[in-house]
């Protein structure tokens, strides 16, 4: 049974995402911070529904933490060959004048420097110049990194740019090594994360400015997330999809 490993896979879109896979046959580690009773709700769900999961808790952001997640996955015996790059975090909305530099580093070291880490050690088992069985990558950046969250959390909307760039990049750098990388953006979706910001209501707030008139459900996203990894998106690498109604 191939493995799917989600980051953040406890809450939001990527419990959604876990969820999917697991019905796609996935055996799905789902990876989370602080909020073991949320992760353990994902695994029973998906157990309950015949699938196959387990939880590990991992702060993405701490190297050693993420090495010893992907040594756990070692030891499952079978091949990691999905990885969701989609834990995020971000912070009060607030204007880039009155940002710390604890903040912004705080924002940068779970949104840039954990999804480079979690790829790095998920290359290094599906890469066919590693003896891997080649995989797929998904990163789940923001609708942020093209309009750049003013006033609200710019420091965020430019994690979500090294996101993008960290795509572009390395889907280049393994694309003949049987790993395709790509990106999905986001961008208004029914979540706890914009409590986070201060503004738990905030998608009804602005739905109406929306092309769509509406914001998006967790479920939404993973649908293409789960296609890109699929089969079915073969020949699709260093993608970007948006998820954001038409903005
Ligand atoms: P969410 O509901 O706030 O859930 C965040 C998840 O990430 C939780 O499972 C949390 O686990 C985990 N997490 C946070 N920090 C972590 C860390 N350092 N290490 C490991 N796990 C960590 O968020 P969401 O709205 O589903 O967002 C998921 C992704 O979509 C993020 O990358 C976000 O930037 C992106 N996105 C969201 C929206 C939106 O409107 N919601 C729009 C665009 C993009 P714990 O609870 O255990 O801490």
């Amino acid at each position: 049974m191939a493995i799917a490993l989600v980051t953040g896979g406890s809450r939001g879109i990527g419990r959604a995402t876990a969820r999917q896979l697991a019905q796609e046959g996935y055996r799905v580690v789902v990876n989370y911070h602080r909020n073991l009773d949320a992760a353990n709700e994902v695994v029973e769900a998906i157990q309950a529904a015949g699938g196959n999961a387990l939880a590990i808790c991992a702060d993405i952001g701490d190297e050693q933490q993420v090495e010893a997640m992907f040594t756990e996955i070692d030891a499952l015996g079978e091949p990691l060959s999905a990885l969701v790059n989609n834990a995020g975090i971000l912070f009060t909305q607030s204007p880039l004048e009155k940002l710390t530099a604890e903040r912004i580093n705080r924002v940068l070291t779970t949104n840039v420097t954990g999804y480079f880490l979690c790829c790095r050690e998920a290359v290094k088992r599906m890469s066919h110049a590693h003896g891997g069985q080649g995989g797929a990558i998904v990163n789940v950046s923001s609708a942020a990194s093209r309009l750049g969250a003013p006033f609200e959390y710019v420091d965020y909307a430019a994690s979500k740019g090294a996101v993008d760039t960290l795509t572009t990049g390395l889907a280049l750098e393994v694309a003949a090594q049987g790993i395709r990388v790509n990106c999905v953006r986001p961008g208004l979706i029914y979540t706890e994360m914009h409590a986070d910001g201060g503004e738990p209501g905030r998608v009804d707030r602005v739905k109406d400015a929306l092309p769509m008139r509406r914001g998006g459900q967790p479920e939404e996203v993973a649908q293409a997330i789960v296609w890109l990894l699929s089969d079915k998106a073969s020949y699709v690498t260093g993608s970007f999809l948006e998820l954001a109604g038409g903005r």
